[in-house]
């Protein structure tokens, strides 16, 4: 029997992207000692505190079908949150509770593109992005954020985009937006998002912002461009406990749009995952109202890392790292071993036990590079990086 199209291409070639991380587990479950540098999941688990407010919730009853919008008390607390960082009065009205921010972005997708409309994404990309685009019918067209920029989006780049899209037939409808960026640790500045809003609307975008990694900012401040001057309305921001608060598992997060979008997409969420878990969903209360630092807590050992990562590094010159501002994760520019990040990684996995993301999973734009997930204790992080510069060094021997 035929399967559809869509279906069929959807994962596109960035399948391949998480090939290093299934042979790392492979290599793992046949008994090798691996180093898992791959995905971003913390090393510590859910809190307890969090843990409790879970079953207790579900021990209250709380384990029938949950409101489908998410519940209000959880709306209100989101909408409190981003009214805070914002000053853009959000209300519950402004908020759905999804499946992770992943269903946040499916969502927001779902509701602005038209079949065969193009979506602008920026790239080096988290890797699901184009197969999201994909799967409601959109074409995803990336925009290079390039390594000699420290991988800012260039608002003429965007522009430029815009207009092939349309010679192409295939309108822009939105850009995709990711601050604290995964994978390169980026932190959009006041000066990339106001050129980029400014884009948006010159040339009638919704801007779709992927704020999962909001808590994570190292220098600076987190700025979401739903704070800009005429962008909350066409403005749709993805949140996540997942990174917060390190409940990757729970599946738990929000999109914080226009009225009219969200009740479209309350819709498409009765047609779909029927909500999140009800004691899944008081769990994320709980989470969300136990201050900033708790929140601080949590985000500490990727900031820790990420020093002792450019500590470790300073001192050669084999790799560079691309001083990420954010995030839990650090880009080497490996260009100088004369190897693809693909090769590299394949090698250093072989030999050492230690698996990295190639960055070319991200995207071309990010070739010749590697990222290190911050998610392992730091005296076997530090060994791990000094056990990759030496090899580095001599890729050959
Ligand atoms: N966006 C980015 C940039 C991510 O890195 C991730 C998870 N790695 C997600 C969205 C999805 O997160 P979740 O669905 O767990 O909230």
């Amino acid at each position: 029997m035929e399967l559809s199209t869509r279906i069929r291409t959807m994962a596109g070639s960035v399948s391949g992207a998480w090939d290093i991380f299934f042979r790392a587990r492979a290599l793992a479950e046949a008994g090798k000692t691996i180093v898992e540098l791959t995905i971003g999941e913390h090393d510590e688990r859910t809190d307890p505190a969090i843990l409790d407010a879970m079953y207790n919730a579900a021990r209250a009853g709380h384990t029938g079908y949950a409101a489908m919008p998410g519940t209000d008390a959880l709306r209100d607390a989101v909408a409190d949150r981003v009214t805070r960082q914002t000053g853009v009065p959000t209300a519950r009205r402004n908020v759905l509770i999804t499946a992770g921010g992943q269903f946040a972005l499916f969502c927001a997708h779902h509701a602005v593109l038209d079949e065969g409309d193009t979506a602008l994404m920026v790239e080096p990309f988290y890797a699901t992005y184009p197969g999201v685009i994909r799967s409601v019918g959109g074409r995803p067209r990336t925009v290079a954020a390039r390594p000699e920029d420290d991988f800012q989006p260039r608002a003429d780049a965007i522009d430029a985009a815009v207009t092939a899209a349309a010679d192409d037939g295939a309108p822009a409808k939105s850009l995709l937006i990711n601050s604290p960026n995964n994978p390169t640790g980026t932190v959009y500045g006041p000066a990339t998002l106001g050129a980029l809003a400014d884009v948006c609307k010159a040339r009638d975008l919704w801007l779709i912002s992927d704020e999962v990694y909001e808590t994570q900012v190292w220098d600076g401040t987190h700025l979401s461009p739903r704070a800009l001057p005429g962008m909350a309305e066409r403005t749709m921001v993805v949140g996540s406990v997942s990174k917060t608060f390190a409940m990757t598992g729970s599946r738990c997060g929000w999109l914080v749009a226009p009225e009219e979008a969200i009740a479209h997409m309350i819709e498409l969420t009765t047609q779909t995952t029927y909500g999140v878990a009800g004691f899944v969903q008081d769990a994320a209360l709980y989470a969300l109202q136990a201050g900033p630092e708790f929140e601080a807590r949590i985000a500490a050992p990727f900031h820790r890392r990420r020093d002792l990562a450019l500590k470790v590094l300073d001192g050669q010159n084999t790799v560079t790292a691309v001083p990420p501002l954010g995030a839990m994760y650090v880009m080497l520019d490996i260009r100088q071993t004369g190897l693809s990040g693909i090769d590299f990684a394949n090698r250093l996995l072989d030999r050492h036990g230690i698996a990295v993301m190639p960055g070319e999973s991200f995207g071309p734009a990010a070739a010749g590079h590697v990222r290190i997930a911050l998610t392992v204790a730091d005296d076997l992080l530090e060994a791990s990086l000094r056990t990759l510069c030496t090899f580095a060094a001599d890729p050959d021997s």
